[in-house]
């Protein structure tokens, strides 16, 4: 899997190093300005940690699967309670239980604690104690805008990756690649943004790339199966294989949230479990010379399917 951040090309080297060689640190800080990829970047060194194929993440394995779908056993991540501003101290002492038990599938396990500056200092320093002495193989990846908020104690034991939006020629050639805005939106967009990427897309899109916009309708779509529609949405990718492997990512991404909301009715999600099994198959079958009208073909059929359940 390629990886998934625009410039930053220090930290890009030392983090496919570390992936590549086995060697991810134990704690790991993730800072930068909302927009600049640091929860791309947490989950795909959370991927990498579980992966159980060869160069990690390899984007099919079980683990991986799992860790895209947020359901992997052994990722766990702690963030603000719905409505709260910061993370608890009960939530870090529950996070220190949870360290204690041994993982269920993977080598190790992966602790995500998003907005780690939320922590006030009792909080921190009750994560310091498990950051000092994990009881196993684990990773912690922390996430932050700024980790000035942080203890001095926190911050040196972990290894600190700061973010920074992409140079404005990075950022246009990662956008073009990744989305079907015009050179002139993209370029207005990234202006007005300083080139922060993430809030780019949220001016071009609200909130999205063409993938993922297109995805989310498609999904929308599998429990009424209107075929025509589903074509409709797919033609935009036919023509090249670089977004049609994004269309398939999101594809899966949103399938996945159309399943958790439907496991009420069991026959459909068992339906919609197959057809997420599919759409592996098919990003597997991209790799090769697969002919992509027919590829999409398949996936309207397979989608489809689902409503006759
Ligand atoms: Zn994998």
């Amino acid at each position: 899997m390629s990886f998934p951040l625009a410039g930053n090309e220090r930290i890009k080297a030392a983090v496919l190093a570390a992936v590549a060689e086995d060697r991810i640190p134990h704690a790991i800080l993730i800072e930068g300005d909302k927009g600049t990829g640091r929860h791309t970047l947490a989950r795909f060194l959370s991927e990498a940690a579980v992966c159980g194929g060869e160069n990690p993440p390899c984007g099919v394995c079980r683990g991986c699967h799992l860790a895209q779908t947020g359901a992997h056993p052994d990722i766990s991540v702690t963030a603000p309670e719905d409505g709260k501003k910061s993370i608890t101290v009960a939530q870090i002492r529950a996070l220190r239980n949870e360290a204690y038990i041994k993982p269920h599938m993977a080598r190790r396990r992966v602790f995500v604690i998003d907005k780690a500056d939320s922590m006030n200092e009792q909080a921190q320093n009750a994560l310091l104690k498990v950051l000092e002495e994990p009881p196993g193989d684990i990773i912690f990846i922390l996430t932050a805008e700024s980790a000035a908020a942080l203890l001095d104690t926190i911050i040196s034991r972990c290894t600190v990756l700061s973010l920074v939006p992409p140079e404005m020629p990075e950022a246009e050639k990662y956008l073009k690649n990744s989305s079907d805005y015009t050179d002139g939106q993209i370029k207005s967009a990234l202006e007005s943004t300083g080139g922060n990427i993430g809030a780019a897309l949220e001016i071009l899109g609200g909130g999205g790339t063409a993938a993922q916009t297109a995805a989310k309708r498609f999904a929308e779509l599998l429990i009424s199966g209107d075929e025509a529609q589903m074509l409709k949405i797919t033609a935009q990718f036919e023509k090249s294989r670089v977004l049609a492997d994004e269309f398939f990512k999101e594809l899966k991404l949103a399938t996945a949230a159309v399943i958790k909301k439907r496991l009420h009715s069991a026959s459909s999600a068992k339906a919609l479990a197959r057809f997420y099994d599919r759409l592996s198959e098919y990003e597997n079958a991209l790799q090769t010379n697969a002919n992509l009208s027919l590829l999409f073909c398949a996936l309207v059929c397979s989608a489809a399917e689902i409503s006759h359940n």
